[in-house]
């Protein structure tokens, strides 16, 4: 007999010391992986990870993502989640994955300016076609589905000018000419409304959310990572399989951050959205502004769709855009935002630090924006600091540049 008796490097690869079960605490473990064992070689050749009974590659997920993804799919009311590395990715994938050559994809006017160019570049790359809609006009909306439209991209309210559109009409819409519907919920964060269930008797959904993590599950300003959830098995195998050919996986350090946010989110997310509201209320009495552009307040764009969806709940995200008066100069709203302490200058949002960042409309949107007033676009992004600091250094800045 040989002498199997192991050296001591290859006894700390393969250590026999195995601690003892029931670990029980607050957060759930860290699981990391690219290879993943199997007990014997049937178990490998019978291995299945679709339907997430078993574990066969860490691409295909770890007790850590498969955590993370049904505790998703609980928040927003649906089934299934897919994780993949960034809200970007989400839209990529769905777009990926349910979309053909000759197919064409409608995307709201006021949609996340990367959609758009996912849709202007890398989808016409495959033949893919895409009209712009204008999300507050449902005949427009009727009139630019073809027989050639297969996705439908939804978002309430608008990146950066805040229109909410009344979202049960357009799903409903496009429900009725058969048409999927995919959601970009990054505002609504699954807590301002429930995205499979508008109507809240169960009879109208979007087929597709997608959301980014990024902004008030991870909470922090420091994960990038993003979620689809879907009600369909189909719909989700479907995507599963794209997620898989194209390889997207996510790292379980981020995935534990997001775990780690998740018990806190509907705190942080009321916080920032009275913060944001009291704000957005003192904005709008400074004689350099001209509109306040929160869905929550009355008289901005779709105030009352926004009611009529998220008036039970009362939330909003803790994101508002406002004018400036267009007598002033870009250089003087620049100075307003170089004036701001406490408020950041940066992209992103839903992390502890209050965000600054001005826009400028004339190249983001594809039709003249009726419901603005003229000026300059500024957007805030309320962070967790004390609202009397916020506002005490708006106050501030507002003196420093006008
Ligand atoms: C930030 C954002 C995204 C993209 O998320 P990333 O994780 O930064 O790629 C998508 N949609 C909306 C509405 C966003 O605000």
């Amino acid at each position: 007999m040989p002498d199997l008796t192991p050296s001591p490097d290859t006894t700390l690869i393969h250590h026999p010391y195995v601690p003892p079960a029931g670990f029980a605490a607050p957060q759930p473990g860290v699981y990391k992986a690219s290879t993943v064992f199997f007990p014997n070689v049937a178990a490998m050749r019978a291995r299945e990870w679709k339907d997430k009974s078993a574990y066969t590659y860490g691409l295909h997920g770890t007790p850590t993502t498969y955590l993370l993804e049904e505790r998703l799919a609980t928040l927003e009311g649906g089934a299934q989640c897919l994780l993949v590395p960034s809200g970007l990715a989400a839209l990529a994938t769905v777009a990926l994955s349910l979309l053909r050559a000759g197919d064409e994809v409608l995307l709201p006017d006021n949609a996340y300016g990367p959609n758009k160019d996912l849709a202007q570049v890398e989808l016409a790359h495959y033949g893919i076609r895409h009209q712009i809609y204008n999300p507050l006009d449902r005949a427009d909306l009727a009139a630019k589905i073809t027989p050639a439209t297969r996705l439908v991209w939804l978002e309430a309210p608008g990146s950066v000018t805040m229109e909410f559109p009344d979202l049960p009409a357009l799903v409903g819409l496009c429900r009725a000419r058969g048409v999927r519907t995919a959601l970009d919920n990054t505002w609504g964060a699954g807590l301002a409304f429930a995205p499979f269930d508008l109507l809240g008797d169960g009879t109208l959904g979007v087929d597709i959310s997608a959301h980014a993590l990024t902004k008030y599950p991870s909470g922090g300003g420091d994960v990038l990572m993003g979620s689809i959830v879907t009600r369909d098995a189909d719909v989700h195998l479907q995507l599963k399989l794209t997620h898989m050919r194209l390889g997207l996986g996510v790292g379980a350090n981020d995935a534990e951050a997001v775990l780690r946010a998740l018990p806190s989110l509907l705190l942080r997310y009321r916080a920032q959205d009275q913060a944001a509201r009291g704000l957005a209320q003192w904005l709008a009495a400074q004689p350099q502004v001209v509109q306040l552009l929160h869905p929550a307040l009355a008289g901005s764009p779709g105030h009352a769709q926004w009611q009529a969806l998220c008036g039970a709940r009362d939330l909003a995200a803790g994101l508002f855009s406002f004018v400036f008066d267009a007598r002033y100069s870009q250089a003087q709203v620049d100075r307003f935002c170089d004036s701001l302490r406490l408020f950041k200058i940066g992209y992103s949002w839903g992390g502890p630090t209050s965000l600054v960042m001005p826009y400028s409309l004339a190249a983001m949107r594809s039709a003249p924006q009726a419901q603005l007033q003229p000026g300059h676009l500024v957007r805030l992004a309320i962070g967790l600091e004390a609202p009397q600091d916020l506002r005490a250094d708006l106050a501030q800045a507002l003196a420093q540049a006008f």
